[in-house]
C-alpha cells in the first residue's frame, strides 16, 4: 500500500479523499491555491503545497506546479478527485512517466473513453446498448449526411466527440436544418475543444439517466455497484441524485450492470467508472463513460456499503479487489443533495463569508462538505460546497429524513439552493418517483419569481 498521495483537488472531494487516506493510514498531501489556503483540510493536513494563485489554470489545472509537489513531498500517487485534471489523459501520462502511480485508469482508457465517437464503438463491441445513431464520425458529404439522418429518424442530435459539460450539442426536428446544424456543431466544436468531428445520435424525447457504478482492479476483477438516478437536472447539470432508480425492473439493471464489467474487461479498465445511459421505454442506451470518482459516489456508498475512494486506492496500488459481485447487495434507498452557493431559483453564484453554518445529522444523515461557520466561499470555482446524503430503508423514509435534515440545515452569509431542495422534496412528482431530464427545467418554468 502507499505511504503517501498527494491530493490534486480541491472542496469537499478533497476533503473525502483525506479521510479515505487517514483511515488506511495513507499520509495525504494536500495542494491549494492562494484562494484555498484557509482551508481547513489545508491546515489540518501534514502536509500541503501551494501550487499557484486562485486562478484554476494557474493551480488545479497546472500540471508542472501539481508534479513538482509531489517530488518534493515524495509522494507516491496522485488522486484526481473529479473536474479538473481528473480526465485528462495527458495528465495521467505525466503523472505516469514521473515515476507516480495515477489514482485512475491508464491513460489509454482515459483517451478512448474522453472521445466519444471511439467510446461509443468499444462499448457497440462489448456489447453495450447505445442510442442509435451513426457509425463513428459523421462524413462530409451532405447527401451522406442526410441520408444517416434518414435511417436514424427525426428528430436527431448532434454531438462534438470531445464534447463534455453539455456542452457541444445539437437538436435537429427537420431535414431542412440538418446540414447547417451539423456545420455550425462541427465549427463549434473545433473552437471549444479543439476537435471538430462530430457524430449523430437518435434524439430521445423523455429520458431518464440512470448511470451504472463499476470498479475493477488491474487483474481483470470488475463488479458493478447498482445503479443511480440523476435525472434531475438544470442545463444537463445533475442537482440531486438517488439509488436505486425508483421503478426499473432490478433484473434489467443486473443485465445492464454484467454489460458494463464485461466492457471494463475488453478495454481493461482499472479503477471506479461510470457509465451514464440514457433511460427511455424499459430500455437502456450508453451515452458515454467517466473515468473517474463521480460527485454522487456517496449514495452507491450508503446502499451497498462499499467505500468508492478507498477501493479506488488500493486498486491503484495493485491489490486485489476486496469483494465479487455476489458481495454486493443493495440495501434500502439513499438520495443526495448537492448544496450550491448561488441564488436558488436564479442561480446567479453567491460566494463570499458564511456567517453560520450548521450541518445536519441524525440516523442516515451523511455531509461531505469542507465548509464551517467563517470560511468564505472564493469566487474562483464550482459553485458548489458539498453535498447533504440520507440513507433509508425505503424511498419514503430517505425523502422524510432527506426532509428533516434540510430543515435542520442553516447557512448564512450566501445564498444556497438548499430552498429549492425542500421544496424539491416535497414535490408530488419527484416523490411519486421516476421523473425525467426535463421535469426540474419544465418545474422551474412553472414557480418562476
Ligand atoms: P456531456 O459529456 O456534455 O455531459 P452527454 O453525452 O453525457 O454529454 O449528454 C449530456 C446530456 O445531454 C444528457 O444527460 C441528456 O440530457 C442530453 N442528451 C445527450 N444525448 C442525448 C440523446 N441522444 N437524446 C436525448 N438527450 C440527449
Amino acid at each position: 500500500m502507499f505511504k503517501k498521495i498527494l491530493v490534486a483537488n480541491r472542496g469537499e472531494i478533497a476533503l473525502r479523499i483525506q479521510r479515505a487516506c487517514r483511515e488506511l493510514g495513507i499520509k495525504a498531501v494536500m495542494v491549494y491555491s492562494e484562494a484555498d489556503r484557509e482551508a481547513k483540510y489545508v491546515k489540518l493536513a501534514e502536509e500541503a503545497v501551494c501550487i499557484g494563485p486562485a486562478a484554476s489554470t494557474l493551480s488545479y489545472l497546472n500540471m508542472p506546479a501539481i508534479i513538482s509537489a509531489a517530488e518534493v513531498t515524495d509522494a507516491e500517487a496522485i488522486h484526481p478527485g473529479y473536474g479538473f485534471l481528473s480526465e485528462n489523459a495527458d495528465f495521467a501520462e505525466r503523472v505516469e512517466k514521473s515515476g507516480f502511480q495515477f489514482i485512475g485508469p491508464t491513460s489509454e482508457s482515459i483517451r478512448i473513453m474522453g472521445d466519444k465517437v471511439s467510446a461509443k464503438q468499444a462499448m457497440i463491441r462489448a456489447g453495450v446498448p447505445c442510442v442509435p445513431g451513426s457509425e463513428g464520425e459523421l462524413p462530409d458529404d451532405p447527401a451522406a449526411i442526410r441520408r444517416i439522418a434518414k435511417t436514424v429518424g427525426y428528430p436527431v442530435i448532434i454531438k462534438a466527440a470531445g464534447g463534455g459539460g453539455g456542452r457541444g450539442m445539437r437538436v435537429v426536428h427537420t431535414e431542412a436544418a440538418l446540414i447547417n446544424a451539423v456545420q455550425m456543431t462541427k465549427a463549434e466544436a473545433g473552437a471549444a475543444f479543439g476537435n471538430p468531428a462530430v457524430y449523430m445520435e437518435k434524439f430521445l424525447q423523455n429520458p431518464r439517466h440512470v448511470e451504472i457504478q463499476i470498479i475493477a482492479d488491474k487483474y481483470k476483477n470488475g463488479v458493478y455497484l447498482g445503479e443511480r438516478d440523476c435525472s434531475m437536472q438544470r442545463r444537463h447539470q445533475k442537482v440531486l441524485e438517488e439509488s436505486p432508480a425508483p421503478g426499473i425492473n432490478r433484473k434489467l439493471i443486473e443485465r445492464i450492470g454484467e454489460r458494463c464489467v464485461a466492457a471494463c474487461k475488453k478495454i481493461g479498465y482499472r479503477g471506479a467508472g461510470t457509465f451514464e445511459f440514457l433511460y427511455e421505454d424499459g430500455e437502456f442506451y450508453f451515452i458515454e463513460m467517466n473515468t473517474r470518482v463521480q460527485v454522487e459516489h456517496p449514495v452507491t456508498e450508503m446502499v451497498t456499503g462499499v467505500d468508492i475512494v478507498k477501493t479506488q486506492i488500493m486498486v491503484a496500488a495493485g491489490e486485489k479487489l476486496p469483494f465479487t459481485q455476489r458481495d454486493i447487495v443493495m440495501r434500502g434507498h439513499a438520495i443526495e443533495c448537492r448544496v450550491n452557493a448561488e441564488d436558488p431559483y436564479k442561480f446567479t453564484p453567491s460566494p463570499g463569508r458564511i456567517t453560520m453554518w450548521h450541518a445536519p445529522g441524525g440516523p442516515g444523515v451523511r455531509v461531505d462538505s469542507h465548509v464551517y461557520t467563517n470560511y468564505f466561499v472564493p469566487p474562483n470555482y464550482d459553485s458548489m460546497i458539498g453535498k447533504i446524503i440520507v440513507h433509508g430503508d425505503t424511498r419514503e423514509q430517505a425523502m422524510a429524513r432527506m426532509r428533516t435534515a434540510l430543515a435542520e440545515t442553516v447557512v448564512e452569509g450566501i445564498n444556497t439552493n438548499i430552498p429549492l431542495h425542500r421544496e424539491l422534496m416535497v414535490d408530488a412528482k419527484f416523490m411519486a418517483g421516476g421523473t425525467n431530464i426535463h421535469y426540474l427545467e419544465h418545474w422551474l418554468e412553472q414557480h418562476k419569481r
